[in-house]
C-alpha cells in the first residue's frame, strides 16, 4: 500500500465518481464526524459524484440517500440500492420479486440452522430492515473469536450461502453480488459507464474484509488507516491514508481533491 502522496494529478482527473464504504471508512464507530461529512461536500464540490457501498440494510441505505449528498447508496454489499431520482429516492435491486423470495425463505432457514447450532452467534439489530442478506454480529458490540466466525462460515458455506465480513458483521446470501459488481451496475445505471470505463473512473474507499472485491474491482483505490487491521482482507487498497476511519477518508478526499487541482493548473 502507497501514501497518498503518490496519487499523481492524471489518476486523480479522470475520476468521475468515488465509492466509498460507510462504517469505519466514513463512520467513526458507527458515528458521522464533521470532517467526514464536510469531505463528502468537498467532493461534489469537486465536480465528483459520490456513491456509498454499504454492508447495512436497505433501509438504512434509503435514509443515509436522503440526507446526505450522494447519487446513491448500494446496500448489502451490492444486491440492491437507493438511488436519488430528481426529489425522490427509488429502491433497486439486481434479482428478480420470485428470486428474492425464494433466496429469502432459505435465508431463513439457515439463520435458524446458525443459531441452533451455535448458541453463541447474535442475529444483528438491523437485520429486520435487510432485504437480501442476514447478518450475525461479530464486531459491532462484541469482539467475536476468529474460531466463532470460522464456524458459522463453514455452516453457511456447506448450505452454499456466500458469506463476507466486515469490521462489524458476518453476512450471510444467496445473492451473486458484491461490491464490485454493484458498483459497476450503478456506475452503467447513472453515469452511463461500461464496466471497463467504471474500473478506471471510479475510486473505491474502504477498510475491512467485505471491501475486498472492489479493491480488486477499481484500479484506484483507499484504505483509511484502521485497514491494515482488517481481518479475511484477500485484497489490499493500492493506497492508504494515515488517519483512521472518518479522518482517515477527510484525508483521502483532500488528496484527490488537490490533485485534480494541480492537474488543472497544468
Ligand atoms: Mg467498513
Amino acid at each position: 500500500m502507497k501514501p497518498l502522496s503518490e496519487l499523481s494529478s492524471r489518476e486523480a482527473a479522470r475520476l468521475v465518481a468515488v465509492a466509498t464504504d460507510l462504517d469505519d471508512t466514513v463512520l467513526d464507530h458507527g458515528r458521522l464526524g464533521v470532517d467526514a461529512l464536510t469531505a463528502i461536500s468537498l467532493l461534489g464540490d469537486a465536480g465528483l459524484d459520490v456513491l456509498i457501498a454499504t454492508g447495512r440494510p436497505l433501509g438504512w441505505a434509503e435514509v443515509v440517500c436522503r440526507l446526505l449528498p450522494v447519487a446513491a447508496v448500494l446496500a448489502e454489499n451490492g444486491a440492491c440500492a437507493a438511488v436519488r431520482d430528481g426529489a425522490r429516492v427509488v429502491t433497486r435491486f439486481r434479482a428478480t420479486e420470485a428470486e428474492r423470495r425464494s433466496r429469502s425463505a432459505r435465508l431463513d432457514a439457515l439463520v435458524a440452522e446458525l443459531l441452533a447450532r451455535v448458541p453463541s452467534a447474535r442475529v444483528t439489530d438491523d437485520a429486520w430492515m435487510r432485504a437480501t442478506d442476514r447478518t450475525f454480529d461479530v464486531g459491532e458490540t462484541w469482539r467475536a473469536p476468529a474460531e466463532h466466525v470460522a464456524e458459522l462460515i463453514a455452516i453457511a458455506a456447506a448450505r452454499e450461502a456466500r458469506t463476507s465480513v466486515s469490521s462489524v458483521h458476518l453476512h450471510v446470501t444467496f445473492e451473486g453480488d458484491d461490491k464490485a459488481s454493484g458498483i459497476a451496475w450503478l456506475a452503467r445505471e447513472l453515469f452511463s459507464l461500461d464496466p471497463t470505463a467504471a474500473r478506471a473512473r471510479v475510486a473505491f474507499v474502504g477498510d475491512s474484509g467485505n471491501d475486498a472485491a472492489a479493491f480488486a474491482g477499481f484500479e484506484t483505490t483507499f484504505g483509511v488507516a484502521n485497514v491494515r487491521l482488517a481481518r479475511g482482507l484477500s485484497v489490499p487498497p493500492r493506497y492508504v491514508a494515515r488517519r483512521e476511519r472518518g479522518l482517515g477518508f477527510a484525508e483521502i478526499t483532500r488528496a484527490i481533491v488537490d490533485a485534480r487541482a494541480r492537474e488543472r493548473a497544468r
